[in-house]
């Protein structure tokens, strides 16, 4: 039996293991995501050791995907507000000094909408569109089997599609991004605004509240819900992807956010890519990154083998 490894460095957690040919999770685990490069690039060091042993059979290949805008020629993170310890770290040829199998290096919401097409909500599916709600968002597009990066890897920013034109200022430089629109953080300022509250709830509390019927708390939601349905829209009239998956902590409070968020979409979408659309829930949770970089990193190796079923594309 042979083995393929997953690393999904996360600004705060870097999660890992090992899974087998048929994605079968064999070993996992976490540690804290260190705060310098140097640190980071000696933990992974650690950790690679560490599946080793453990591993029952040989590691083929493995994948780590990384937090930020990635840039496939350059294959360095080159901005990561996130995560400052991975931004202009030369990660590759430090991996090439002790991994000697093939290895591929991604941003983790690419990597983890791939652990969602192969092993979670897009199992069995075809085309699908990731993303990854909590205090960003994050974007990973699957087309006919393949991530899709765009020209440089930056392609799948949709928490920065301009949603409100009067909104507040975003991150990115622009303003009214469906980041800024439907984050925990927006949730909250959503709840409070034209409130006095000397101490503010925290997104949970917001939940919570709603929950038990506060209409202050449950119009937060809606707000949010509605802003997230005009980013389904987007998708959906701009890819037509037979599954949308949505994941992180605020999809915790799904039962608020999609009914608006579904109501808004169908207004805004073209009926029929609507209709042809489902629109699931993640089922890995926090595991879909490294999940994903193992899949990605296996499937890279099947193609490898069979360039004629590949069609001689490059990755
Ligand atoms: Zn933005």
């Amino acid at each position: 039996m042979t083995y393929f490894a997953g690393f999904d460095v996360g600004g705060t957690r870097l999660k890992y293991g090992l899974v087998d040919a048929d994605l079968k999770r064999v070993h996992q685990n976490s540690r804290a995501t260190p705060d310098s490069g140097r640190a980071l690039l000696n933990l992974l060091r650690e950790l690679w050791s560490g599946l080793i042993r453990e591993a029952p059979g040989d590691i083929r290949a493995a994948g780590l995907g990384l937090p930020g805008l990635f840039s496939r020629r350059e294959r360095r993170v080159l901005q990561s507000p996130n995560c400052p310890a991975v931004e202009n770290l030369a990660i590759a040829p430090e991996l090439e000094g002790f991994m000697d199998v093939p290895f591929h290096l991604d941003n983790e919401a690419n990597f983890a909408a791939y652990g969602e097409y192969r092993a979670g909500a897009g199992r069995g599916g075809g085309s699908l569109v990731m993303l990854t709600i909590g205090t960003g968002i994050g974007t990973g597009i699957v087309l006919d089997g393949r991530i899709w990066r765009g020209a440089c890897g930056y392609a799948g920013e949709l928490g920065h599609a301009p949603v409100n034109p009067q909104g507040i200022p975003c991150r990115c430089g622009s303003r009214g991004c469906l980041e800024t629109e439907v984050s925990a953080s927006r949730i909250v300022e959503n709840y409070l605004a034209g409130r006095d509250e000397p101490e503010p709830p925290t997104a949970r509390e917001v939940h919570r509240r709603a929950e038990r019927g506060d209409p202050a708390a449950r119009e937060a939601f809606r707000t949010a819900g509605r802003f997230l349905g005009l980013g389904i829209a987007t998708v959906v009239n701009l890819l037509n992807p037979e599954r949308i998956v949505l994941g992180g902590g605020v999809m915790n409070a799904h039962d608020l956010l999609l009914p608006p968020a579904l109501e808004e979409a169908a207004l805004r979408s073209y009926r029929g890519a609507f209709d042809g659309c489902t629109i699931h829930k993640a089922e890995l949770g926090n595991d879909a990154g490294f999940m994903g970089a193992a899949a990605w990193a296996r499937d890279a190796l099947v193609r490898k083998r069979a360039p004629a079923a590949a069609k001689g594309e490059p990755e």
